[in-house]
């Protein structure tokens, strides 16, 4: 069984809630962490989920425009 939650580690044992996660839970490997509530092993680790953006930056000018027009032909 995985828990998984955003916020807390969720010990699979007893499904207490270990807060601050962000702090204590950044290994993407699993290890070896103790429950703060049942006292039981279970393993622990944080899921990054990544992203990749892009979008288009304004146009700095109207240069374009020049190599666009046909006028000169
Ligand atoms: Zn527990």
């Amino acid at each position: 069984m995985t828990t998984r939650d955003e916020n807390h580690v969720i010990c699979p044992h007893c499904g207490a809630e270990h807060g601050d996660a962000w702090e204590w839970c950044t290994s993407e490997m699993p290890f070896d962490t103790t429950c703060d509530e049942c006292g039981k092993v279970f393993e622990a680790w944080v899921v990054y989920d990544v992203s990749y953006c892009a979008h288009a930056k304004a146009p700095a000018g109207r240069d374009g425009s020049s190599s666009m027009r046909g006028d000169d032909l």
